[in-house]
């Protein structure tokens, strides 16, 4: 790139308030340019959050390993070749919203989307067999003759204070007193001012450490902490599965998986599952973080993420220049919904005379499926997904590198409980498997154990 075509990407100036040895960001006094850079965090799909993240240092849980399954699996494994673009490249249900942005890291949407020529029925994607029974393949303006709305996610002289943590105040001098002497801080002087241009690179920076760390400000622009996979099993002791329960319809789509035991080591070595499965566990990718954070009931532990968002949901709604409910909790786009999905996530705002391009006939509005059937898949304890061909499953097993009879296999069933620990575990875990069925493993272990005595 040239150094004329440097000089003109676009920056943030954001002031930081740093402690005197300037070791520590306390808090960062923010304009509604980069409020709306952090609200847009919210807004992406975990497919585009892995993404954009993946060339900084660390892993978010599982997530990288369970998105690269996706890149190497052959076409295909899908129903058709947009299915892998979906999950890969899924898009941001505020798409038009973010590329109002001052810096946006969402470049899922280029302005363009496919038309059906005869009947008018929109696609995302191109070669989308239509409704009609034509293909939508006319290019045309995403906004369509519409004038251009700039609309942002905050009012434009919205002022916040972001804490190390995330947390987002109301820009005013009570908060930031308030703030200081929560830090302990008594007086002005011992807090210095630093003036820092924020750039794109520094935004997917931010994106990565909100998502692994607690001082993700500090981090990013002071860049005094490594960078470190700081993913570990979890302690399900600690850190309860999210309840099932004030949710209004119980859903009561199941799974049957089988998961492939060590009898030695107590543990799963991996799961055998059928294709349904796997369209719910790759649709991961299609989930914006912050429906994510509230599937999770605001107890996700990913990073600072649960602070940005309960504070987010606080800030009085005159702040917002679009409603607060459908930033924070963008929902799923129905052209992307899974037929057998046991989490309940709310459909993203309707577009209209909007094709499901998974589907290969165009007759239906929401196919429901990315993955071809019947198929059956091999899924690891750090989420390596693999078709069970028979020259897989002999390298799987030789992978596993346990002794043929230590391996047992026991069904479970995943309902809604399971299948928000396997999300909570996919993005803070190393060991996904062996944290969501701990309970059951652990009674299993427990029962063969007594029963040996
Ligand atoms: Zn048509």
């Amino acid at each position: 790139m040239s150094t004329e075509e440097k000089s003109i990407k676009p920056t943030i100036p954001l002031k930081l308030l740093v402690d005197e040895t300037k070791t520590r960001v306390l808090a960062a006094e923010a304009t509604s340019d980069f409020v709306n850079v952090l609200l847009s965090f919210l807004t992406l799909p975990l497919g585009t959050v892995v993404r954009v993240t993946k060339s900084h240092p660390g892993s978010i849980g599982c997530m990288n390993n369970l998105y690269q399954s996706i890149e190497q699996l052959s076409a295909d494994n899908f129903c058709t070749e947009t299915c892998k673009s979906i999950l890969l490249s899924p898009r941001n249900p505020l798409a038009l919203v973010c590329k109002n942005l001052k810096l946006n890291i969402d470049d899922t949407s280029n302005g363009k989307c496919f038309s059906c020529h005869y009947c008018g029925r929109k696609s995302h994607y191109p070669r989308t067999k239509c409704f009609c029974g034509c293909i939508a393949n006319t290019e045309i303006s995403e906004g369509g003759s519409q004038p251009v709305d700039k609309e942002q996610f905050v009012k434009r002289m919205t002022m916040c204070v972001i804490t190390d943590d995330l947390q987002l105040l109301p820009g005013n001098p009570i908060s930031l007193v308030q703030l200081l002497c929560n830090l302990g801080f008594s007086d002005v002087d011992q807090v210095e001012e630093l003036s820092v241009d924020v750039g794109l690179e520094e935004v997917s920076k931010l994106l990565k450490h909100s998502l692994v760390s607690k001082t993700p400000l500090t981090d990013v622009f002071l860049g005094k902490r490594k960078l470190a996979n700081i993913s570990k099993p979890m302690d399900p002791r600690n850190s309860p599965t999210p309840s099932s329960e004030n949710r209004t319809s119980p859903n009561h789509t199941e799974f049957r998986v089988k998961l492939i035991l060590s009898k030695s080591q107590n543990k799963i070595l991996g799961l055998v599952a059928r294709e349904d499965f796997i369209d719910f566990l790759f649709s991961f990718c299609t989930i914006p973080l912050g429906s994510v954070v509230k599937l999770l009931d605001l107890n996700s532990r990913v990073g600072c993420v649960d602070n940005f968002y309960r504070t987010a949901e606080s800030l009085d709604s005159e702040w917002f220049a679009i409603s607060k409910s459908e930033i924070i909790n963008a929902g799923v786009l129905k052209q992307y919904k899974c037929k057998n999905h046991p989490l309940q996530i709310p459909d993203a705002k309707n577009i209209l005379y909007l094709l499901d391009p998974r589907s290969p006939t165009g007759k239906v509005d929401c196919f429901g499926r990315f993955m071809e059937a019947p198929h059956l898949f091999v899924v690891s304890d750090n989420l390596v997904v693999t078709p069970l061909s028979s020259p897989s499953s002999i390298s799987f097993l030789k992978e596993l590198n346990v002794p043929l009879n230590d391996i047992e296999e026991q069904e479970e069933t995943m309902g809604e409980t399971e299948a928000l620990a396997l999300l909570k575990a996919s993005l803070t875990s190393s060991s996904v498997l062996n944290n969501c069925f701990k309970s059951s493993i652990d009674q299993k272990f427990n029962k063969s154990e007594v029963a040996g005595k």
